[in-house]
């Protein structure tokens, strides 16, 4: 029998895609033990093209296999933890914490036991299946790497109030891909499980009943967001305070946008426990081989506490490293071809799957950003990470926030090239790449012209504190990027 693929996958229904069958471990939190890693290795090895690939929500994806799993391979993954016991909730999408969570200096929580107390709560209730497998929930506890300007549905942010912690409300009332928003309601920690059962119960129902809207796209769930938009927030709240015992506690609204982080979590980092250092390791647009999985696995297991760590940023962290070990542990990961420096070229460059994994995509944009990150790395040093993001269409699959330099794929005269994007603040009506430099350049000429934009950043900067974004506002428009070379054309 032909099997039936999921358009968003799961361990027990993948997608198909371009390169075979794509499946998705959910990871809470992203935290993995060394002998998961090792049975993700071994999986890939076995099924799939030997490779692992860290998602922009922290979960694992593997790739090109020829068939399904089978059911033994899958009773063996839930046994490990790597599966949830219930198939049918599977799919929802994965919990997101700050990959520094219970390590961070400048935490006010550990959300850790928040993030285990709700994925527990999910595999409790198979019925919360109906929910779009989009829904996603993300636990802030302050640290200096923040995750609460990171797409999801509703966040949970740590702040202090009069000496006490509380966690601020957040809902994704923008559009596809924005940071969710502060709502005005601070939560004691004791009282979170409750508000967030009482959130997605409304949810859930709005769900039940709306779900014959969508009934020519069988699959398509309404997300929060349309629940939002049509009754707003306020009768949201309403409801869901129907449901509680207590009233939800009111404060003011932030006027000012969650953090964007800076790649702050890559490289060695003092921990909150004294004595002990993270090494945040950049993982080249977010995939490794198996043996390097499975590696940087045995480098937790031997110097740290076992743990390695996913970031949402699709990098990983080896925490709870005795400064006396950190020395070799940074000489492991070189030895497994990887980096740990902030400033390596591949820190923040991003990129689809491209069209080899992607029928959508117009270009090859894995084989494109490795060329830009080769050329970068023998042209230039770069002196902060800055963020490329190649995507094969403009539904933006590898990354929903704007970046420093966006690279959108395209065809020109049937050959590939691609549209050039800048700028963090001002962006065109309808663009969600930045501001449109007006251009395309060819692929054999991409990696010439990023390496001359930031060359003239780096150099050109009023001060340090300048970001790309805020020099690329003022400093490239379609005459100045023409003027970098006789490579672009228009
Ligand atoms: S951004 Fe477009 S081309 Fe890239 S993976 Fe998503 S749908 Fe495919």
């Amino acid at each position: 029998m032909k099997p039936e693929f999921a358009i968003c996958p799961s361990l027990f229904a993948p997608a198909s895609a371009q390169d075979g069958i794509l499946s998705r471990l959910r990871i809470p939190g992203g935290i993995l033990t060394t002998r998961q890693c090792e049975a993700i290795s071994q999986l890939t090895d076995q099924f799939a093209d030997r490779s692992v690939q860290i998602t922009n929500r922290a979960n694992i994806q593997i790739r090109g296999m020829q068939t399904c799993l089978d059911s033994e391979t899958l009773n063996n993954l839930q046994k490990l933890g790597l599966a949830s016991s219930i198939e049918s909730v599977d799919a929802i999408r994965n919990i997101m914490s700050s990959p520094t969570a219970g390590i961070d200096r400048q935490q006010l929580f550990d959300p850790r036991p928040l993030v285990r107390e709700w994925n527990d709560y999910l595999i409790a209730h198979p019925n919360l299946a109906v929910l779009s497998p989009k829904f996603s929930v993300c636990f802030d506890g302050g640290e200096s790497v923040s995750v609460i300007d990171r797409p999801n549905d509703l966040g949970l942010s740590a702040e202090q109030i009069d000496r006490e912690i509380y966690l601020r409300l957040y809902l994704s009332t923008g559009d596809r891909g924005d940071a969710p928003h502060d709502v005005g309601v601070s939560i004691a920690p004791a009282q979170v499980l409750a508000v967030l059962v009482a959130l997605t119960e409304v949810y859930w129902d709005y769900t039940c009943k709306n779900s014959h809207l969508n009934s020519q796209a069988k699959s398509r769930k309404p997300r929060l967001r349309e629940l939002l938009a049509a009754h707003g927030v306020e009768a949201y709240l309403h409801d869901v305070e129907n449901l509680l015992t207590f009233p939800l506690m009111r404060s003011p609204k932030s006027l000012e946008n969650p953090n964007k982080n800076s790649y702050k979590h890559l490289g060695v980092h003092a921990q909150a426990q004294m004595g002990y250092s993270y090494i945040g390791i950049v993982i080249p647009l977010g995939r490794l081989d198996s043996t390097q999985f499975r590696g940087l696995g045995n480098l937790a297991e031997q110097y740290g506490n076992g743990e390695l760590r996913l970031t949402p940023w699709q990098n990983a962290i080896v925490p709870n490293i005795p400064n006396i070990s950190l020395e070799i542990v940074q000489k492991g990961i070189e030895n497994l071809g990887l980096s740990w420096s902030a400033n390596h070229p591949y820190s923040s460059i991003v990129a689809c799957s491209g069209i080899t994994g992607c029928k959508s995509s117009a270009t090859d944009t894995q084989a494109h950003a490795k060329s830009i990150a080769l050329y970068l790395e023998q042209s230039l040093v770069i002196d902060r990470p800055i963020n490329i993001h190649l995507s094969g269409c403009d539904r933006s699959c590898a990354q929903h926030q704007k970046s420093d330099i966006a690279l959108l794929g395209v065809t020109v005269d049937g050959k590939e090239a691609y549209q050039i994007y800048v700028g963090e603040e001002i962006a065109d009506v309808g663009s969600k790449f930045g501001r449109s430099l007006k251009l395309e350049c060819s692929t054999e000429s991409l990696p010439n012209l990023v390496a001359h934009m930031i060359e003239i950043y780096q150099s050109q900067r009023i001060s340090n504190e300048q970001s790309f974004g805020e020099f690329a506002n003022e400093f490239f428009n379609e005459m100045s990027i023409e003027a970098l070379g006789k490579n672009v054309h228009a």
